[in-house]
């Protein structure tokens, strides 16, 4: 047993007869209380007022202060406020029970008091008090709780009035809504909603079933805030009506929408936005008897800009597209709200359209896509021009469902990619097991590599004012078992993707060498140039290599020269540039390939002078035919006159481009009218004799 003893509960009892008192004392201490008896009013206050009392009893008539006054006093009193005091009356009277219960009194007893029944009605008395005072905690805690929460509560009743809030416009945390105004039902939404929110009151408290309702507004700071109002029966019939502001919830879920579906460089819905997208005008095209084209579209060689400026320059390219797409896209849109465009990933969009004549309207926009392309994006003092490559699919026609349609439309793409530049193609069912070719390809040309099974052609240039034999370009030939011969234009790009590039860079240089040196055993000197790509300069070392493969060929890499793409010099990029520079060092000579198609910037020709450039195929198809085609072929003769270059055009196929290019002062020409690619040995049959003194001129010239 415990040493300690809780006190008993203090009853205090005030009575002016001895004999009541003490039977008053006796009931009480029968129910375990600890009874203090008093003779008179004043003396029971000052203890009730200093113990911690669980009951007082009263007698109502006593000399000096009474009953009442003395209740009253206690009732005053806070900290006493749920203590149960009994008034012990003679009179019967209802005036005087109204007294007692207008002072404050609980319960009163009237005498004479049935001494048997007193401990028992003082007990229930207690255990009321008691719960009342549970009660009491419950409300504060309930009230803190209520006011702890920002949400604002209303019970109104079934006709909308508000009967009682706790909290509503209380709370400095949740300011009321922009419409709140008085204490009504107005401010249980905003006036446009007012009446929705007043039937689902009603609703509510007919069939007790929950509602919502969820509104934005302006809030006093102009910010948009979004509410959540619920509506719930109350026992009785009331409605209780909780609004929660939901801003916060909201901007997150939007925000999160955002992030899931949009592509954070280009503002466009992202692939997964675009599949849904897709999904959703497929099903609508089938209930209406419609279309839906697929337009796949991927910029050609933006992996170039990437690798030589860099991901920022990249990005504003990307940014810039995009822009241009929706630009594009808009006068569609005012004709037909079923078009959207996505970025897919890197360098892809797809652009969806839903519409009746999808297939004719999706070439038009198409077309336009491509001339949109035309023009090149400038950003930071650079022009870049990127053509894309267009692939088209259509649902029902090409697939019943997204990713089949989807990757058709791709195989389109890839199909318009091997064919000239700003190419669009249709879907047709042939180019599916194209398709898979290409993907096979990569794991082939790896086993060529390794086996071999490449070779050289090499293609003759003339210099155009004795048409003799001034060099040639060796080009890589991959003739497959099976898919036959296929384009270097093809292959390079799987093998610059795969980074088989270095390989097949050092095969070529290891094989010209090697051609070089059969030639000169011959007695002739036929300086080659080898194409070597970007991803060579920028991660191999195609100096080092060439030093190698020439020394153990036993060659002077002065007969050999590199020619590269006017992309990689445009970005002051110290890679390149020491790559170049040992290269030089080397003796080699440098050569800018398909000179003005690619980043029209000129600056880098002054920070990095060529020995050569050769103006692209591109240029010289019309020069004699496209005054536009014969400004820029004068430009760069002009150029390449100011800085002491060899100009050579490239693709020369007529004799009219041959005499209006030789007419112009062009030094060198290369081209299927002269000669197509040869073998070593055709070469050596027509050519060889000639070459040697040409080569050999050559350098006397420029010495
Ligand atoms: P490129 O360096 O501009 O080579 C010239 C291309 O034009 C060659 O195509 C050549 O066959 C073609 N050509 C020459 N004369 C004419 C003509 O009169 N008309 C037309 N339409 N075309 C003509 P090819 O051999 O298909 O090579 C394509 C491209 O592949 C080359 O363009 C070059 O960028 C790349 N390439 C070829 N061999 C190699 C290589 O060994 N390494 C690297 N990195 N790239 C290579
Ligand atoms: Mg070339
Ligand atoms: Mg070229």
């Amino acid at each position: 047993m415990s040493g300690q003893t809780r006190a008993a509960p203090i009853a205090i009892i005030a009575d002016d007869e001895d004999l009541g008192r003490l039977l008053l004392v006796e009931s009480t201490a029968e129910c375990g209380l600890e009874a203090l008896g008093f003779d008179n009013g004043t003396a029971a206050l000052d203890a009730a007022l200093t113990r911690d009392v669980a009951i007082v009893l009263l007698d109502v008539d006593m000399p000096g202060m009474d009953g009442f006054s003395v209740c009253r006093r206690l009732r005053a009193e806070s900290r006493l406020a749920t203590v149960p005091i009994v008034m012990v009356t003679g009179h019967e009277d209802s005036a005087a029970i109204s007294r007692a219960f207008e002072a404050g009194a609980t319960d009163f007893i009237s005498k004479p008091v049935n001494w048997a029944l007193l401990p028992r009605r003082l007990e229930y008395i207690l255990r009321n008090a008691a719960a009342a005072r549970a009660l009491t905690e419950r409300m504060v805690q309930v009230r803190t709780l209520v006011e702890a929460i920002p949400d604002t509560l209303w019970v109104v009743a079934p006709d909308g009035r508000i009967q009682w809030s706790p909290n509503a416009g209380a709370s400095a945390e949740s300011a009321p809504p922009a419409h709140a105004g008085d204490d009504h039902e107005a401010m249980l939404a905003p006036p446009e909603r007012l009446p929705e929110a007043l039937a689902a009151i009603r609703q509510t408290a007919n069939d007790g079933v929950q509602r919502k309702l969820e509104y934005r507004e302006s809030g006093q700071s102009g910010s948009r805030r979004s509410f959540e109002v619920r509506f719930s029966r109350r026992e009785g019939g009331d409605v209780v009506v909780v609004r929660q502001d939901t801003s916060e919830r909201t901007a997150a879920a939007e925000h999160i929408e955002r992030l899931a579906y949009f592509d954070s460089l280009t503002g466009l819905p992202n692939r997964q936005r675009c599949i849904e997208t897709a999904e959703r005008m497929f099903a609508e095209a089938a209930e209406s008897q419609e279309s839906v084209a697929v337009i796949y579209l991927d910029l050609n060689s933006f992996k170039r800009v990437n690798d030589t400026f860099g991901h920022s320059v990249g990005d504003a390219v990307l940014r810039t597209v995009a822009g241009n797409l929706t630009r594009a896209l808009e006068s569609f849109k005012a004709a037909n709200e079923h078009v959207t465009v996505a970025r897919f990933g890197g360098d892809e969009f797809v652009i969806l359209l839903r519409h009746r004549t999808a297939r004719s309207l999706a070439i038009e926009i198409a077309a336009t896509c491509c001339a949109v392309f035309k023009n090149p994006i400038v950003y930071e003092g650079l022009e870049f021009y990127s053509a894309p490559s267009i692939g088209l699919a259509i649902y029902p026609d090409d697939g019943d469902d997204v990713a089949t349609v989807l990757k058709h439309a791709d195989t389109a793409m890839y199909q318009a990619k091997t064919g000239a530049t700003a190419s669009v193609a249709v879907y047709t069912a042939a180019m599916s097991s194209r398709l898979r070719d290409w993907l096979d390809l990569e794991a082939r040309l790896r086993r060529a590599v390794q086996e071999d099974l490449l070779h050289l052609q090499f293609q003759p240039k003339f210099r155009l004012h004795d048409n003799r034999v001034a060099g040639v370009e060796a080009l890589l030939r991959w003739s497959d078992a099976e898919h036959g011969d296929i384009s270097p234009n093809r292959f390079v790009e799987i093998a610059e993707d795969s980074g088989l590039i270095i390989d097949l860079g050092s095969w070529v240089a290891r094989a010209a060498c090697r051609q070089l040196r059969k030639w000169l055993d011959r007695g002739c000197a036929v300086p080659i140039a080898i194409n070597v790509s970007g991803k060579e300069l920028l991660h191999g070392d195609p100096a080092r290599v060439l030093e190698t493969e020439a020394a153990a060929a036993g060659v002077p890499p002065s007969l050999i020269e590199i020619e590269i793409t006017e992309s990689l010099l445009v970005k002051d990029s110290t890679v390149v540039r020491n790559a170049l520079e040992k290269l030089r060092q080397l003796g080699c000579r440098i050569a800018l390939d398909d000179f003005g198609t690619g980043y029209s910037s000129l600056a880098y020709i002054t920070r990095f002078p060529p020995d050569r450039i050769k103006i692209d195929k591109a240029f010289v198809h019309n020069v004699d035919r496209s005054a536009s085609d014969a400004a820029i072929a004068n430009a760069i003769l002009s150029l390449g006159a100011s800085l002491d270059l060899i100009v050579t055009a490239e693709g020369i196929e007529r004799s009219g481009q041959l005499e209006w290019l030789r007419a112009r002062g062009c030094h060198e020409a290369q081209g299927f009218l002269l000669s197509r690619p040869l073998s070593a040995r055709d070469f050596e049959q027509r050519f060889l004799r000639e070459s040697e003194s040409a080569a050999h001129s050559e350098r006397q010239g420029r010495a």
